[in-house]
């Protein structure tokens, strides 16, 4: 099995992008790990400290910045920095896994800048802004004041969409899941859920 590749999914929160990474992980053909980030956010609901993010303080990141220990960082929402660790790539790489990453647009733009074959970096659209409002007041696991701070952001965000390889319209679940299986299948070499389909 070959690994060494990057697998970058940015959205603007809301728009799915979990749901499709965390299906991609489950292909075992896909040969993925998840890059888990480092963010001084506060956690979520059952989010699992070095599963879901390494949780760290404002002043454990800012040393982090200091020793150049990121391959990339962003101050996503104020005081919320998220960063992905070098050390982190370099683990996965060294078990010969493909890396994927939940990111941000302006992070998952820097790692493809850095390293451009090795990386297929893919935009997940969601069918319009009022759908993402109605997605995150569902999921309830932050404030009106926070939620509108996402919507805010998610604008700036989809006008990058065209920077990306490739982008996923996230109108149908299970479309999207599909058409996301299929890119990556092809980007690492692995054989396609089409070819199966056939078999
Ligand atoms: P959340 O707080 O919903 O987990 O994440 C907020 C945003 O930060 C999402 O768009 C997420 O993809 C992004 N993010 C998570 N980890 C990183 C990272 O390591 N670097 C950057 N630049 N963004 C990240």
């Amino acid at each position: 099995m070959k690994g060494g590749k990057l697998l970058i999914f940015s959205a603007p929160s809301g728009s799915g992008k979990t749901t499709i990474v965390r299906y991609l992980l489950e292909q075992p053909e896909l040969n993925l790990a998840f890059s888990v980030s480092a963010t001084s956010r506060t956690r979520r609901g059952k989010e699992k400290q070095g599963e879901h993010y390494y949780f760290m303080n404002v002043s454990e990141f800012k040393n982090h910045i200091k020793n150049d220990d990121f391959l990339e960082w962003e101050e996503v929402y104020r005081d919320n920095f998220y960063g992905t660790l070098k050390s982190e790539v370099e683990r996965l790489w060294a078990e010969g896994k493909n890396v994927i990453f939940d990111i941000d647009v302006v992070g998952g733009l820097r790692i493809k800048k850095k390293y451009p074959k090795e990386t297929l970096a893919v935009f997940v659209k969601p069918p319009s802004v009022d759908e993402l409002k109605i997605r995150l007041k569902k999921r309830s696991t932050e404030s009106d004041d926070k939620i509108n701070m996402r919507i805010a952001k998610a604008s700036v965000e989809l006008a990058t969409a065209p920077q990306f390889d490739e982008i996923i319209n996230n109108y149908d679940l299970e479309t999207a899941l599909k058409e996301a299986r299929d890119l990556v299948a092809e980007f690492v070499g692995a054989s396609t859920s089409k070819e199966e389909d056939q078999k």
